[in-house]
C-alpha cells in the first residue's frame, strides 16, 4: 500500500456524515450562494483566528486580491514580500498594478528576513521611484513570520501588513493566532492547505469595522447598500454554500488535526535525527506551526536529488516547494532580478523538500519513509 503525500480520502472518512447532511441541507434550502452556512462559518473562524471579522471568499489568491484592493494598492506602489512563496503573493500585486520587491528570506524558518526587508525599504526610498506602501508577510509551511519585527518595520515607514496565512490557518505566534496580525490577513481553504474544503475557498480576517464594510463591497462588486448601486470596483469573490457547509463539518476536528500535525512532526524530528546530512525543520520558542508542509534540507542539490530518489524507488511521494524562486520565473522577468540577488532565498531553494504530512500519518508510515531516506538505491 503506497503512502499518499496529504490522505483526503482517511480525513473523509472522518467526516462524512457531517459533510453529507451539510450539503444536503444546501440543496435543501437552495441558497447556494450567500446561504446561511457563510454567516456561521465566518463567524466561528473569526473566533478562531482572534479577530472580529472574517470575511469568505472564493479562494485565497481572491482574499489576497481583496485585501490589496481594500488597503489601496496601485501603479506606483513598491509592496514587499518573500520570493519563497506560491505566484499567489506576487502575482496579485502585480496584477493591480503595484510593484513587488522581494525580501530576502531567514535559513531557519524560511520567512521573511526583518533585517532585509529594512535594507530593501531603504533601498526603494534611495532610488526614489516607488512609494513604499505595504508588506506581505507569508508564514511559510505553516509556521509564522516574525510578526513583531515585521509590524513595527511597516508601522515606522507608514505600510499596511498583510499576513498570508494561506499555510498556516491555526498557527500561533506567541499565543496568537497568525490570521490576528496585519491589517488584514488572508487563508485559503484549498483542499491540500491544513483546513480544506472540496474545491476552492477562502477568507480575510480583520479587526476594523471599516476593513470588514470594504472586504464585503469589494467581494460583491463594490456594491453599496443595495446590489446594483457600485460604489467602487470589486471581483466576484464569493464562497459558496456547498464549501462553508464542507467546511463546518470539517472544522468540528480541525483542532485535533492540529495536534495531530504536531505530534507527527516532532516524530519525523526525531526519526530524522540519526539520519546524516538532513537538517529537519526548526520551530522558533514561542510558535507553534501547523504542518502545511515538512521540509527539510539537504546538503547540496545532488544530494536532494539522491535523496528523493530513494523515496521514489520505495513508492514514496516527496515534493519541492518551491523549486523556482519568484524572482527568478520568467513571468516577473521584466522586473529585472538577476540570480544572486537573493541569495539565502536561491541556496534554499536548491537544498529543499518534502515529505508526506497529514493527520493520519501513522508512526509506521514514518518509519517506513525514514528507513527508505537511508537506504541507498
Ligand atoms: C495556496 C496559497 C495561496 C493561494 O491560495 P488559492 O486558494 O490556491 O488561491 C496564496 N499564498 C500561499 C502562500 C499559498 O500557499
Amino acid at each position: 500500500m503506497s503512502i499518499p503525500f496529504i490522505d483526503l480520502k482517511t480525513q473523509y472518512r472522518e467526516v462524512e456524515d457531517a459533510v453529507r447532511s451539510g450539503i444536503d441541507a444546501v440543496l435543501e434550502h437552495g441558497k447556494y450562494i450567500m446561504g446561511p452556512e457563510i454567516t456561521e462559518l465566518e463567524s466561528k473562524l473569526a473566533d478562531f483566528a482572534g479577530t472580529r471579522h472574517a470575511v469568505g471568499c472564493a479562494s485565497g489568491t481572491d482574499a489576497l486580491m481583496m485585501a490589496l484592493m481594500a488597503l489601496g494598492a496601485g501603479p506606483g506602489d513598491a509592496v514587499f514580500t518573500t520570493p519563497f512563496t506560491f505566484m499567489a503573493t506576487a502575482e496579485t500585486v502585480s496584477l493591480l498594478g503595484a510593484t513587488p520587491v522581494f525580501v530576502d528570506i531567514d535559513p531557519v524558518t524560511f520567512n521573511m528576513d526583518p533585517a532585509d526587508l529594512k535594507r530593501k525599504i531603504a533601498k526603494v526610498k534611495d532610488e526614489g521611484k516607488l512609494r513604499c506602501k505595504g508588506v506581505i508577510a507569508v508564514d511559510l509551511f505553516g509556521l509564522s513570520a516574525e510578526y513583531e519585527a515585521l509590524q513595527q518595520r511597516a508601522r515606522n515607514n507608514g505600510m499596511f501588513l498583510i499576513v498570508d496565512a494561506a499555510q498556516s490557518f491555526g498557527a500561533t505566534y506567541h499565543g496568537k493566532r497568525t490570521t490576528a496580525f496585519g491589517d488584514v490577513a488572508c487563508t485559503s481553504f484549498f483542499p491540500a492547505k491544513p483546513l480544506g474544503c472540496y474545491g476552492d475557498g477562502g477568507m480575510c480576517f480583520a479587526n476594523s469595522d471599516e476593513m470588514d464594510k470594504l472586504l464585503r463591497s469589494i467581494r460583491v462588486h463594490g456594491m453599496g447598500d443595495d446590489k446594483y448601486d457600485n460604489v467602487r470596483l470589486g471581483i466576484n469573490g464569493r464562497l459558496d454554500s456547498m464549501q462553508a457547509a464542507v467546511l463546518l463539518a470539517k472544522f468540528a476536528i480541525f483542532p485535533g488535526e492540529i495536534e495531530k500535525r504536531n505530534e507527527i512532526a516532532t516524530r519525523y524530528n526525531e526519526l530524522l535525527a540519526d539520519v546524516p546530512g538532513v537538517t529537519p525543520p526548526t520551530v522558533p520558542e514561542g510558535l507553534e506551526s501547523v504542518w502545511a508542509q515538512y521540509s527539510l534540507l539537504a546538503e547540496s542539490s545532488e544530494h536532494r536529488e539522491e535523496l528523493m530518489g530513494r523515496l521514489k524507488a520505495a513508492d514514496i511521494p516527496s515534493v519541492i516547494y518551491y523549486p523556482i524562486p519568484l524572482h527568478l520565473q520568467t513571468a516577473y522577468k521584466s522586473l529585472g532580478y538577476q540570480r544572486g540577488d537573493l541569495p539565502v532565498c536561491e541556496g534554499i531553494a536548491e537544498r529543499i523538500f518534502s515529505l508526506p504530512m497529514h493527520p493520519y500519518l501513522t508512526a509506521e508510515q514514518q518509519e517506513t519513509i525514514v528507513t527508505a531516506l537511508k537506504t541507498a538505491c
